[in-house]
């Protein structure tokens, strides 16, 4: 069973070692690969902060990187340039992205989906390319169905690996899994979990991902939010339990959200390591 992580560049003001202690302690947890995501507002120079973070995980810590490339607001031109970075450095693994929408980025012309992006990189190379799924459906599809022929259009242009966004009710991915299933979606899909670890975290990720949210779940927001220390506790208890269950049922892999945290990510890894079979 895969076990990953994903961990964020620094703030643009700060240097990248403002991050080089968090990803060696995250990489001494020895997950199968650390995924670094790009900061769409970055520009150009995100794809470099993406690269260079990605390369010192490889270089220096000895985890195989998967750098993440959103392309709708890029050109090809500019979407090669970022490849032949991420080829310079010994960088394969690429998660494929669109990107979300904004108002301060305008779109480009050369890329309106993932699947595009996902062809034009296997056009340019032997690239191990990963892409993005929903388990409680893109917020822009019209419906789950739609979603899903489109994630099938994404693993039919080369994607052979799918990351799902958070959730925090195993049963919504568990449905998914078997709609996957009859879609003839047939490679392994890691779950995304999030530990949840403070308040004001859960709030921002809602708006943005829009995950439903048990009872069980609000329940705990509702009675430890107000501290600390008990959020901490709780939060990751909360996501020990999601996996424990997770792999009971058989998932092909968890992709745990870091928020660069490596007590967190420790703490949940001791607690698994048994369970994925990774003593
Ligand atoms: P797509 O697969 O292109 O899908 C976007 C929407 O278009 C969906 O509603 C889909 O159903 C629809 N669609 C797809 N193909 C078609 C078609 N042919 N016709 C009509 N509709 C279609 N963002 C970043 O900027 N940087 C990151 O590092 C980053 N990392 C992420 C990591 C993970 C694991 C996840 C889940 C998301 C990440 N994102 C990141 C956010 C992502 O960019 C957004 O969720 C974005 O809105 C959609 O990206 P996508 O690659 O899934 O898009």
């Amino acid at each position: 069973m895969l076990y990953s992580f994903e961990v964020f560049p620094p703030k643009q003001t700060a240097p990248v070692e403002a991050v080089s202690g968090a990803f060696a302690s995250l990489a001494a947890l020895s997950p199968d690969f650390i995924s670094v995501t790009y900061g769409a507002g970055g520009g150009l120079n995100g794809g470099k902060i993406t690269c260079e973070l990605a390369a010192r995980l490889k270089d220096e810590f000895g985890v195989k990187p998967v750098a993440h490339l959103p392309c709708i607001s890029y050109t090809k031109d500019e979407i090669a340039q970022v490849l032949a970075q991420f080829t310079d450095a010994g960088i394969t693994d690429i998660l494929a992205l669109r990107g979300d929408k904004s108002p301060e980025r305008p779109e480009k012309d050369d890329f309106r989906y993932a699947s595009d992006l996902i062809g034009f990189i296997r056009s340019k190379g032997d690239f191990q390319i990963y892409a993005a799924c929903y388990p409680e459906t893109h917020p822009e599809a019209r419906s789950s169905a739609e979603d899903i022929r489109h994630l099938r259009e994404k693993v039919d242009r080369g994607a052979t690996h799918l990351i799902s966004q958070l959730f925090f009710d195993n049963n919504v991915f568990y449905d998914f899994l078997e709609k996957c299933d009859i879609a003839g979606i047939h490679v392994p899909i890691e779950a995304g979990i999030m530990p949840v670890v403070n308040a004001k975290q859960i709030e921002r990720m809602v708006s943005l991902c829009g995950a439903s949210l048990p009872r069980k779940f609000t329940a705990m927001m509702q009675r430890f939010g107000h501290s600390r220390e008990a959020m901490r506790d709780a939060g990751i208890a909360y996501a020990i339990d999601q996996i424990v269950d997770l792999a009971a049922n058989g998932v092909d892999g968890i992709h745990l959200y870091t928020m660069n945290d490596p007590e967190v990510a420790g703490r949940i890894t001791q607690a698994v390591s048994g369970i994925l079979g990774r003593v």
